[in-house]
């Protein structure tokens, strides 16, 4: 499937509202989104520049995650909900370059994912891609591709990358996690990266970004990010700044998040560990 702006050429998707995974995909220099979505994307980078270097340093940051569970934790398998569109490395690529048995279930709930995520699976049977939505946690654990694919029983890391802006407090987005987790066997892991909002303008400008592109993209304080993670203890070194954090080197040489260019202080990343 080809994207395309032209009326005689039908995607099988609404394509004239922008939607989160094609503007983040449109963010990364992708080429599955529409006009609307590269409008959205335009917006981002009219408020906050350097967007697409945030979406580029989530990416690697999810990358150091995948590498730290499966080298350093023996993960084997993960659970990636709000996985968004097939992109330059995923997360089984990132698990597989050390345990080429590593699994991987990808969640999301735009169609369009399942769609492109099938020529992934083509190429790799260690992957499945299911449409389902996190506001709807049960129906992810009841869902039997899931359940055939990975070993409820044994450890696994739930990765929630990049999509907690997209749902307000009031939603209790903590809540359906929690649904999960539960589910998950001691040892298991979550991932979670979020907007932050230290009081810095930048951050409010990409919180207006979403708000005026997608109808959402909030920042969060960093203690109420935090409780993202369900009083679970973090893995060193804990909530930081993209560019701060490596679980498999915290003591590494990182900048002072002073010296961070302002769009490096825009989202944050932490990793914990169930019990
Ligand atoms: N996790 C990837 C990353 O960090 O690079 C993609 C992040 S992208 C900003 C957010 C993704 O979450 C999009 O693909 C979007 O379709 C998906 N999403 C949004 N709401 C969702 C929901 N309620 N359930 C599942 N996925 C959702």
């Amino acid at each position: 499937m080809a994207p395309s702006d032209g009326s005689d050429y039908d995607p099988g998707f609404d394509t004239s509202q922008p939607t989160i995974a094609r503007v983040y995909d449109a963010l990364l220099g992708g080429k599955d989104n529409f006009a609307a979505d590269r409008e959205g994307a335009a917006l981002y980078l009219k408020y906050v520049p350097d967007a697409g270097r945030c979406a580029i340093e989530n990416r690697e940051a999810l990358v150091r995650g995948v590498h730290y569970l499966v080298r350093t934790a023996g993960i084997d398998q993960f659970l990636d909900i709000g996985s968004g569109l097939p992109t330059q490395k995923n997360t089984h690529q990132a698990a597989q370059e050390i345990n080429p048995d590593a699994k991987a279930a990808y969640v999301d709930n735009d169609p369009i994912v399942l769609a492109h995520g099938r020529a992934l699976l083509a190429t790799n049977n260690s992957t499945i891609v299911v449409t389902a939505d996190l506001r709807e946690p049960q129906s992810i654990l009841d869902n039997e591709e899931i359940r055939n694919h990975l070993d409820f029983s044994r450890p696994i890391a739930l990765m929630v990358v990049g999509l907690h802006m997209h749902f307000h407090d009031d939603e209790k987005p903590d809540e359906w996690v929690r649904t999960i987790m539960d589910a998950l066997a001691p040892g298991s892991y979550l991932f979670i990266t979020d907007f932050v909002d230290t009081g810095e303008p930048l951050q409010k400008q990409m919180e207006r970004a979403g708000l005026e592109s997608l109808g959402n993209g909030w920042i969060r304080t960093p203690e109420r990010i935090t409780q993202h993670f369900l009083g679970m203890p973090l893995v060193p070194p804990g909530l930081d700044f993209l560019a701060r954090w490596f679980p498999e080197d915290p003591d590494a040489d990182v900048p002072a998040a002073d010296d961070l260019a302002a769009y490096q202080r825009i989202l944050m990343a932490g990793l914990a560990k169930k019990a």
